[in-house]
């Protein structure tokens, strides 16, 4: 490293850091559109700020990024209460697995629910949405796994039971279906795994026309899952960096 570029790491503020690698990620979201013919205003960005500090999430929206995604009940609510006024410019998805217990607690601080995967959960969150005079967006967690004990140990509704699942949250008033969310599994073909995404989310169309959102792809996948009618990204190490804690 040349002295120069030394000024210029040390000068580089975390603000500037996110703002470049903001960019990387959109020009990534961008080629994968373009490689099949998809517009790119399709594709909506949720930046992954789980294990990262609250300061990140006001540089995030600072940055315009109007959603982050959270995986954790206390984590995310310390967070939010720590930002004040400006969590409110950035919408907070939980996207990891809700114990029924943190439910009514996840209810008060999340705008959108991404991983419900049961009707016990769905049925909580309404309960508690409703005491905190809100409603939610939720999104169903489709299993992708190929195996039941990895469905039973990772989360997620299994395939064949999403219509159902679909139907009873229609039933839930403080709840808007808004659609299907999922991680392909490790190791595995996430093409195999998208396009099965993909098939689940039709069915689901056929019973909630308005459930629209396909939330799927992380930072290593992201190309599969625009290739395969993504409407949303979850996208953390590739923007924020790599997580000191594997979650
Ligand atoms: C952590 C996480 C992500 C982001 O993963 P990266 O590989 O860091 O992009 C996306 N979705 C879910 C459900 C996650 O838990």
């Amino acid at each position: 490293m040349t002295p120069e570029d030394a000024i210029g790491v040390e000068s580089m503020t975390r603000q500037d850091e996110l703002h470049e690698r903001l960019a990387l990620v959109d020009a990534r979201i961008a080629a994968a559109c373009a490689a099949c013919g998809r517009s790119k205003d399709d594709v909506r960005l949720l930046v992954v700020t789980k294990t990262f500090p609250a300061s990140d999430v006001a540089a995030l929206a600072r940055l315009g990024c109007a959603q982050v995604g959270e995986s954790r009940d206390q984590e995310a609510r310390a967070k939010r209460e720590e930002l004040g006024a400006l969590a409110d410019r950035v919408r907070w998805h939980m996207i990891g697995q809700v114990q029924r217990n943190k439910a009514r607690s996840v209810a008060a601080w999340a705008d959108v629910v991404e991983s419900v995967d049961r009707l016990a959960l769905a049925e909580v969150l309404s309960t508690g949405a409703q005491a905190a005079g809100r409603s939610m967006d939720v999104l169903i967690q489709v299993s992708l796994e190929e195996s039941t004990h990895d469905q039973a140990s990772r989360g997620g509704c299994p395939p064949d039971e999403v219509t159902e699942l679909a139907d009873r949250i229609l039933g839930l008033p403080a709840l808007r279906l808004a659609g299907v969310m999922a991680v392909a599994p490790h190791p595995g073909d996430p093409d195999r795994a998208f396009a099965r995404l993909a098939e689940v989310h039709a069915m689901v169309l056929g019973i909630a026309p308005q459930a629209s959102t396909v939330s799927a792809g992380m930072s290593a996948d992201l190309e599969a899952a625009i290739a395969h009618g993504a409407t949303q990204v979850r996208i953390g190490g590739a923007i924020l960096g790599n997580r000191t804690v594997l979650r």
